[in-house]
């Protein structure tokens, strides 16, 4: 696979995922990615994206940022 904007190699490694929705911040950590080693774009296959919403619809949080482990929610 290579990277969507400059064409290089891209690398399966683990990042942080972050989002917010009305002024709550989720932040996913552990998310297999694939890192471009040359422009440092980061991109999901459709799996993980599914997996990043069911996430973000299951959490339940009162606090401004959640913070939330992909490896917990997926096992
Ligand atoms: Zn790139």
């Amino acid at each position: 696979m290579n990277c969507f904007f400059c064409k290089a190699p891209v690398e399966n490694k683990t990042a942080s995922f972050m989002k917010e929705i009305d002024g709550r911040y989720f932040i996913i950590k552990n998310v297999p990615s694939q890192i471009c080693a040359q422009c440092g774009e980061i991109s999901y296959d459709d799996e993980t994206i599914q997996k990043l919403q069911d996430i973000i619809d299951s959490v339940q949080t009162f606090t401004e940022v959640a913070i939330i482990n992909f490896c917990d929610k997926v096992a």
